[in-house]
């Protein structure tokens, strides 16, 4: 028997003068190998915890393509049970219950173990405050006040472990932008009670908009188009219903509903799932200013005010695709594209095309080539691209320049031909006294050479005030003599 045991396992500590059975030290490593097995499930666990967790962070950018409904039901009347579960649970539809927390258990209200129930069975509670107060579009109720009752109800939801405690569903669908600030504080989405489908990613994910399914409401025109509507766009459609409403949800009008949606081929999943393919991927600040920026699962973004707008462009081959209509890019971008040298058309040089496009009206390029530099606008009337305007770069200038002006003495004759001359350009040239054959002084001569008929020169010399001029003569192909 030992004297003493470890803390923990209550492991035996012998003591020198203790004696011993073999069977208690195989007792003792029992204790240590169930202890290990235990250790090591629960590791198991909290891996596949965070894992999950992990995953609800993730964006299926792939879900996004496809349409998909939701149904928020709200207030968790008991009516739930009666009317809508067997309905859903018949057509293995999940949804979100939107609970007010201060009513889990009261009379007509479902009790906390029936929402753990529904929970376990994949439904998703979410808050819809704590009191159903109609404070968050109302001027006279305090910040303290909207606070508490988004705080409280979420931390119910929390404390007694339910996973919808990041949304919140307005009591009376309204918000207005100081309440949105304040519930944005504590929860990532806010549900309204009007509206329609949502048809383009991302949106204001403290407005999310709802239609509700109401009996007192023809399904053919005003609920069907909704639902088709979800469908052509590949939308999202939050549906609101009211079980505890018996204007609102009957057995018929919820069965026509839902069996239209799945005849549909549409999918249903509670609004927490469904947001994780619909939702938003990043929602920094308030939608409705311009000072935000929002990103859609699969990558579309809004609020770039302050960001470049910036796109990358192909690299265009094919024949003339310099002239690729407006059309082909994108408004309110930059698009930026290679092009080799066989798509450039006339200019006929490889270059970068930089399209600016705006409306119509404000469309422009700027192609740039190694050493040129062009730029041309659309054309309302035709449709199509103006002619290009090339930029006089000071490169070009210099180069134009030095062709008129010859720096220096001239060391030819002041007599040589016509053809020693650049066409379309007028030369100055400075000749010195001793290739003066005119005055012997030497001067300033300009020679104009056009097409041959039309050439001439002019000389002012160094020493007088007068400036001679002569012409070119065909006939002979030689300058003819200097007059006044
Ligand atoms: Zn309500």
């Amino acid at each position: 028997m030992a004297s003493n045991k470890t803390p923990n396992l209550g492991l035996d500590i012998w003591q020198p003068e203790d004696f011993f059975k073999r069977a208690e030290v195989n007792n003792n490593f029992t204790k240590i190998d169930a202890k290990s097995k235990e250790n090591s499930d629960r590791i198991g666990d909290l891996s596949k915890k965070s894992y999950e967790e992990n995953k609800k962070g993730t964006s299926p950018f792939y879900g996004n393509d496809i349409p998909m409904f939701s149904i928020i039901d709200d207030d968790i009347t008991t009516r739930f049970l009666d009317i809508s579960k067997p309905l859903l649970d018949a057509r293995g539809i999940k949804v979100s219950l939107a609970a007010i927390t201060n009513r889990v258990g009261t009379s007509g209200y479902l009790t906390k173990e029936q929402l753990l129930q529904l929970q376990k069975e994949n439904h998703e509670i979410v808050s819809h405050t704590t009191n159903h107060a109609n404070i968050y579009n109302s001027d006279t109720s305090t910040d303290a006040e909207i606070e508490a009752s988004l705080r409280d109800s979420q931390n119910w939801l929390i404390e007694n472990g339910f996973n919808g405690y990041d949304t919140v569903v307005y009591p009376y669908g309204a918000v207005n932008a100081r309440a949105k600030k304040l519930v944005a504080k504590y929860y990532k989405n806010g549900v309204r009670s009007s509206g329609d489908d949502i048809k383009t990613f991302p949106f204001d994910n403290l407005q999310i908009p709802r239609k509700g399914i109401r009996a007192n409401e023809d399904f053919t025109t005003v609920l069907k188009p909704i639902i088709d509507s979800c469908i052509a766009n590949k939308g999202w459609l939050i549906f609101l219903t009211h079980s505890g409403d018996t204007n609102e949800i009957n057995t018929n009008n919820l069965t026509q509903a839902l069996d239209y949606v799945l005849s549909k081929g549409g999918v249903f999943l509670p609004f927490g799932e469904a947001y994780k393919y619909k939702g938003n991927a990043l929602s920094i600040g308030d939608f409705t200013s311009s000072n935000k920026l929002f990103m859609s699962n699969n990558g579309n973004l809004t609020g770039l005010d302050s960001l470049p707008n910036l796109v990358p462009g192909s690299l265009l081959t094919t024949a003339n695709a310099i002239d690729n209509a407006r059309s082909t890019y994108q408004d309110g971008k930059v698009t930026v594209s290679r092009v080799a040298t066989g798509a450039s058309g006339a200019i006929n040089e490889g270059g970068v095309l930089i399209t600016s496009s705006t409306d119509q009206y404000y469309t422009y390029q700027t192609f740039i080539t190694q050493t040129r530099m062009f730029t041309r606008r659309w054309d309302t009337s035709t449709n199509t691209w103006k002619a290009w305007v090339e930029y006089v770069t000071t490169d070009k200038l210099t180069q134009d320049v030095n062709k008129t002006l010859v720096t220096g003495t001239n060391t030819k004759t002041m007599d040589d031909p016509l053809t020693a001359y650049t066409q379309w350009k007028e030369t100055i040239v400075m000749i010195a006294a001793d290739k003066d054959t005119f005055k012997g002084q030497g001067g300033v001569m300009k020679v104009t050479r056009l097409d041959q008929y039309y050439s001439y020169a002019t000389f002012k010399p160094s020493q007088e005030n007068v400036i001679y001029v002569r012409k070119w003569n065909v006939g002979t192909s030689s300058w003819g003599s200097w007059g006044v």
